[in-house]
């Protein structure tokens, strides 16, 4: 029997705010644990949550973004558990009533080994808003609780079952992560734990409408786990199915090193979370004002800037698909070509000079200390004949390490392309001299001699003739004596 895969994903992402979600302490990761708490987040009794309103409007702008629907009124409900990542014994969360509902995501990127997957639509179910539990870590005779990432404002993107392979999934979760981050909604880094990911997966007899018994994978960390998990976890439940087992609803586990899933806890046990709305919290209203406010606040997202970029300024499609991969990157080039210079010149400098550097010194491009504004000046250098391209590279290097301007290095290191007429002469002259029998070579028919000479100058101007005229004026004395 031949099965169609089904996929759904629940998607965790730790907003990017300076307090929790229900209290005023930090939204930090990495600190002493246990710092970073206080009476609410700690869940004792009497205290009352205040709502972190920046932790909302990224919520909507994430819904926004998905194309989803904005409730006007939504509330926060309780999710009552008893577990010690939770110290009030329910987690603040929303039951029925999200902040966004009904989007969906376009995927036209790759598959996990770099395929290029064919254009599909993913819908979002929901968007909803609930607080972080703590992080529990397991030692030889103990286990501790650390209370500073209780609290964290969170958001859930819960897709429909729409994927159909382990790839899409991939590409899903890596548009939507380079979504998030673009917006600066999260930073979404999941060595940190700020995005985490569930995945269902089930699979039906193709052409069955009915959808299979799913399984839940938990607390994935990476993409590649995601990957990894799903290819074992198909080929299990294809094993079962084909052997007549009745599959079960159930929750698993992934174990990274062994490369499988385990089972954690069948459908007998779900729990009952008992959601009813949280008192202590009023609803909360957003007027459509106040919606239409948070979309001015949304940035260009890579495929608009894309396109803008092959349209204004004249960009191959390639060229600004690598552009725009990060944002930092491309709001980079977007203000040097503004600044001035040739675009396309603009576009191969960054994807090849500025990244290798930037790679080489493993910093990010925030960090670099040539900005957009000298790049372009740089380019116009070129541009204006006043360096070669290949100076270009040296001065390119000194202004990132030194952060000068690409003026001032070509000035205290004397680079400026030599085009006077009469000194690039001497250098030709003094190459012919020296060079007799490639000047036989030359003349015997071997045009090729050319290219021999164009080096020797060079090497004689140290780079700095201009390549043009050093071509234009070879010719003519080889040519005509
Ligand atoms: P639960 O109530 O168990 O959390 P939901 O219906 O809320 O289940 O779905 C959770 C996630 O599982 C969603 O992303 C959804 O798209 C996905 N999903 C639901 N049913 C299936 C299925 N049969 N196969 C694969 N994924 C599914
Ligand atoms: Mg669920
Ligand atoms: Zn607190």
């Amino acid at each position: 029997m031949e099965y169609e895969v089904v996929i759904g994903l629940e998607v965790h992402v730790q907003i990017k705010t300076q307090s929790k979600m229900f209290c005023a302490c930090p939204n930090r990761f990495g600190s002493e644990p246990n710092t970073l708490v206080c009476p609410v987040c700690m869940g004792y009794p009497g205290v009352l949550p205040t709502p972190n309103k920046t932790a909302i409007m990224r919520t909507v702008a994430a819904g926004l973004l998905t194309g989803c629907d904005i409730a006007e009124f939504s509330k926060f409900d309780r999710k009552s558990y008893f577990y010690p990542d939770m110290p009030k014994n329910y987690q603040i969360s929303q039951y029925d009533l999200p902040f966004c509902e009904h989007g969906s995501i376009h995927i036209n990127g790759k598959g996990f080994s770099g395929e290029s997957l064919p254009d599909k639509t993913i819908g979002i179910t929901r968007i909803h808003l609930e607080e972080d539990v703590a992080k529990l870590s397991h030692f030889a005779r103990c286990s501790g609780v650390d209370y500073n990432r209780a609290g964290v404002p969170l958001m859930e993107i819960v897709s429909e079952p729409d994927m159909r392979s382990p790839d899409e999934a991939y590409a899903y979760l890596t548009k939507l992560k380079q979504i998030l981050e673009y917006a600066g909604i999260s930073d979404c880094d999941m060595e940190k734990a700020q995005l985490r990911c569930d995945v269902n997966v089930s699979l039906r007899p193709k052409g069955e409408q009915k959808l299979g018994v799913k399984i839940e994978i938990k607390n994935l960390n990476s993409f590649r786990a995601v990957h990894r998990s799903l290819v074992y976890e198909i080929q299990r439940q294809s094993r079962e199915l084909t052997a007549d087992v009745k599959l079960k609803q159930e929750t698993r586990g992934w174990n990274d090193d062994q490369g499988e899933t385990y089972l954690m806890r069948s459908k007998e046990f779900a729990h009952d979370y008992r959601y009813f709305p949280d008192p202590d919290l009023m609803p909360i209203v957003l007027t459509k004002e106040e919606i239409a406010t948070i979309r001015t606040t949304l940035p260009e997202l890579p495929a608009a800037k894309r396109q803008r970029f092959v349209q204004d300024y004249g960009l191959t499609n390639y060229d600004a698909e690598v552009l725009t991969q990060e944002r930092d990157i491309a709001e980079f080039f977007d203000q040097a070509a503004t600044a001035g210079g040739s675009p396309k010149l603009l576009a191969n400098w960054i994807s090849s000079e500025l990244l290798r550097e930037l790679s080489t010194a493993s910093i990010s491009i925030r960090e670099c200390r040539i900005n957009p504004q000298q790049l372009s000046e740089l380019i116009k250098l070129i541009e204006n004949g006043t360096i070669s391209g290949k100076i270009a590279k040296d001065v390119f290097s000194e202004m990132f390490t030194s952060g000068n301007d690409a003026a001032t290095v070509v000035r205290e290191k004397g680079l400026e392309q030599v085009s006077d007429t009469s000194a690039v002469m001497a250098f030709v002259e003094q190459a012919i001299a020296a060079n007799q029998p490639q000047v036989e070579q030359y003349r015997a028919g071997n045009a090729k001699v050319l290219q021999f000479f164009v080096g020797q100058v060079m090497k004689l101007s140290r780079g700095k003739a201009n390549p043009q005229m050093v071509v234009e004026l070879l010719r003519n004395a080889l040519d005509n004596n």
